[in-house]
């Protein structure tokens, strides 16, 4: 029986993999890898490296999760040195969870890679800090793509009128729905918010709005894309460093 490594792949960026994640990639047997994983960190695996692909198809859907699960596990049966890699940070709205307690049922010995989390790392190459003192205290990661509860909104909406930066991951569908939510509880037309598309990226773009224009001008942009609410996104005029590279 072997051993997976549930295994952050950083937030595009190849240099932003771990020293850890590329040890574990480089004696892999088997990886089985998603779409927002960087393909290249592909190439740093062993001759006979098997790859398993468990992300979405052109227009199709994902694996479901208990069938990635089961995969994981079968591979495990197999193989000595099993990779589960996956975009950003495995515990950041990146069911690693789920993963490590399937495979803690069978018996299956696991580790956890962190990695670098695009909830950080893409406002950061955007020139964006998600705190930054004198500006705000505090940030919060929401997921803009909640599982349907009878079409309710099991965000606790009322909680977000403090100055927190907010990030929001999987939100792009829903950023007019988000921004009006935010304007409803009472936060100004005005106030800022940033998208940013393929962060980290040679392809990275940042549009620039506010609550009331954002969800206009940033509808066209590709995906993988996270919001960012706050005062803080004012710093980018300083801050702008890698777009300007
Ligand atoms: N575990 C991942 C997040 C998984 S949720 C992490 O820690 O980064 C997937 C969401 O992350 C996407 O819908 C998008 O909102 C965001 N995301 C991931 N990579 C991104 C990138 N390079 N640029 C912009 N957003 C990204």
């Amino acid at each position: 029986m072997g051993k997976v490594y549930l295994t952050g792949a950083g937030p595009g960026d190849i240099d932003l993999l771990t020293i850890k994640a590329l040890r574990v990639v480089r004696e892999a047997d088997v990886i089985i890898y998603d779409r927002l994983a960087n393909p290249d960190i592909l190439k740093e695996a062993k001759d006979g490296c098997e790859f398993v692909y468990v992300g979405k198809k052109d227009s199709h859907h994902s694996m479901p999760q208990d069938q990635i699960n089961e995969t994981i596990y079968q591979n495990a049966l197999k193989y000595e040195n099993v990779v589960r890699l996956k975009g950003g940070d495995p515990l950041v709205f990146g069911r690693g969870g789920e993963e490590g307690i399937y495979l803690y049922e069978r018996n299956i010995k696991f580790e956890f890679i962190p990695g670098i989390t695009s909830a950080i790392a893409v406002p950061q190459y955007a020139g964006i800090p998600v705190t930054h003192r004198g500006v705000t205290v505090s940030f919060r990661v929401v997921t803009g793509h909640e599982s349907n509860n009878k079409g309710q909104s099991q965000i606790p909406w009322e909680n977000y009128k403090t100055d927190d930066t907010i990030v929001f991951l999987m939100g792009l569908h829903r950023l007019k729905f988000i921004a009006n939510k935010l304007i409803e509880i009472g936060k100004p037309k005005d106030y800022p918010v940033a998208v940013i598309s393929k962060g980290t990226t040679v392809d990275e773009k940042t549009v620039i709005g506010t609550l009331e224009d954002i969800w206009e001008k940033a509808k066209d942009l590709p995906t993988p894309a996270l919001i960012i609410v706050g005062e803080v996104v004012n710093l980018r005029k300083e801050l702008n460093w890698f777009e300007t590279k």
